[in-house]
């Protein structure tokens, strides 16, 4: 059995209480049958949206959804959606039903619903109602459709998407006629709003089984992504590759580390899901076999700036990601003053996703020598890059002496301050004058002598 949380069972209480039938619904039974805590419990009901609207007249209502049916009532600190039982009219534009009509029974609701794993109704009393193998499905980790697939996606093209976010959520597989009917109606998902393709895109890419849905799902994908098409299958012989460009790019996202700060994980996985993105439009073969790529990192960062505008992406997301691909497959110094001055250019922060970025991308390279010796090389730089992060002077607030002490020494106000520190700072960074208070006041003095 389910555990509801007890609010939850209040709420379902209620509504029966005053002659209703009322179930939670979807994820949350989904959720808690695989043993996961849900983020949110979704009620339907037998109640018509205005019979609900009387039977919690004590709590803070939100009416945003009546016209689909659907109270939102706030108890706490958390809203609850409790939604009339309906199912929903002809589809005229492959996403907004034309109307909903309100059924009797929990059973019509969830015909509607998009897969079987999701439409599952649980409340103490009945148990389980599950119509379509929503529970066997769970068990075999598959998503299927409910009812006849095409028809389905046909109906509402955002369900191409939702089946594939699933799987790498929930790291299941697709049903064979659902991935197939998927695959052939995989165009009409542009009819879908950009930002909607955003979220379902975010949500699939932070998924457990990111990497392995992208790979197998590819084609699917193409339907909101149309530039992914030219990856499946554009090889990259010679020394470093073992996968086509696709298949790297599937295995980068896979490769981010897990446990990413959440201000870098969007921006991170979209970076790696474009970083390669104009390899096939930079392709040349050598006369000795091997693809060569001239060019892609810059018109990788103008494909995907496109991409990102055209999905109406938030702005840091799309300049940060941009950012990191123009630069992804450049050399990293290994040298102090070097690593300072991209600290000082830079940030801390952007130097750690850059190195983050290289990692996952070098993952998904084969396994050879010339990779790991890379490898090594950017764990090294991020390591020194933290330690000179800590402990290293590059910039002018690093100095031990400031505006003040420079017109102590004698340096004219004004801009020559701002110059007589900036050469104190290059003169540290470069290792050829300590971060030491006297030395420096004397170099001020030095500097305040030789303008007289
Ligand atoms: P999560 O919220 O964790 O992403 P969820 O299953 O709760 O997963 P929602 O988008 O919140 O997904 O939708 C709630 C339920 O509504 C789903 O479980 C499904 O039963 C139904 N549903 C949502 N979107 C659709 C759709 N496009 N077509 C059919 N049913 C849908
Ligand atoms: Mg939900």
């Amino acid at each position: 059995s389910i555990a509801l949380p007890p609010v939850v069972a209040s709420l379902l209480a209620r509504l029966e209480a005053a002659g209703h039938t009322a179930y939670v619904v979807g994820g949350c039974v989904r959720d808690s049958l695989l043993g996961i805590v849900p983020g949110d419990w979704d009620i339907c009901t037998s109640a018509t949206p205005e019979q609900t609207r009387k039977i919690f007249s004590d709590c803070r209502q939100v009416l945003t959804g009546m016209k689909h049916g659907t109270v939102t009532v706030l108890c706490g600190k958390k809203a609850y959606e409790i939604t009339t039982y309906r199912e929903d009219g002809a589809y005229a534009d492959h996403r907004h039903p034309e109307a909903v009509h309100f059924v009797p029974r929990v059973e019509g609701d969830l015909a509607r619903r998009d897969f079987t794993v999701n439409a599952m109704a649980y409340n103490p009393a009945s148990g389980l109602v599950d119509c379509f193998g929503g529970r066997a499905d769970l068990t075999a980790r598959v998503i299927r459709c409910v009812g006849e697939p095409c028809q389905r996606f046909a109906e509402d093209a955002l369900r191409v998407l939702r089946a594939v976010r699933f799987a790498s959520q929930l790291d299941f597989s697709i049903d064979a006629a659902t991935a197939q009917a998927a695959l052939a109606l995989r165009d009409s998902v542009q009819t879908v709003s950009p930002e909607r393709i955003f979220t379902e895109m975010e949500k699939l890419l932070a998924g457990p089984a990111a990497g392995r849905v992208l790979a197998e799902f590819g084609p699917i994908l193409a339907g909101a992504l149309p530039e992914i098409q030219a990856c499946i299958g554009c090889t990259q012989p010679g020394r470093w590759h073992c996968y086509d460009v696709w298949h790297h790019t599937a295995a980068a996202v896979g490769a981010l580390p897990r446990d990413l700060a959440p201000e870098n994980a969007r921006i991170l996985r979209w970076t790696m899901l474009l970083h390669d993105m104009a390899k096939p439009l930079c392709r040349t073969v050598g006369s000795d076999g091997a693809a060569h790529f001239p060019g892609h990192n810059q018109r990788g960062a103008q494909l995907a700036d496109r991409i990102l505008q055209r999905l109406h992406a938030p702005t840091v997301v799309r300049l940060e990601a941009c950012g990191l691909i123009a630069v992804h497959d450049g050399p990293l110094p290994d040298n102090d003053p070097a690593i300072l001055r991209m600290l000082a250019r830079h940030g801390e922060v952007w130097l750690e996703r850059l190195c983050t970025v290289k990692l996952a991308d070098l993952a998904a390279h084969a396994r050879k020598p010339a990779v790991e010796a890379r490898e090594q090389e950017v764990r090294r730089f991020a390591q020194r890059m933290h330690t000179l992060a800590r402990t290293g002077c590059y910039t002018l607030r690093g100095l031990k002496v400031g505006g003040g002490d420079a017109l102590a020494a004698g340096i004219r106000p004004g801009p020559a301050v701002g110059e007589a520190l900036q050469r104190l700072l290059d003169d540290v960074i470069d290792g050829r004058l300590p971060n030491e208070r006297a030395t420096q006041m004397e170099e001020l003095r030095k500097m305040a002598g030789g303008a007289h």
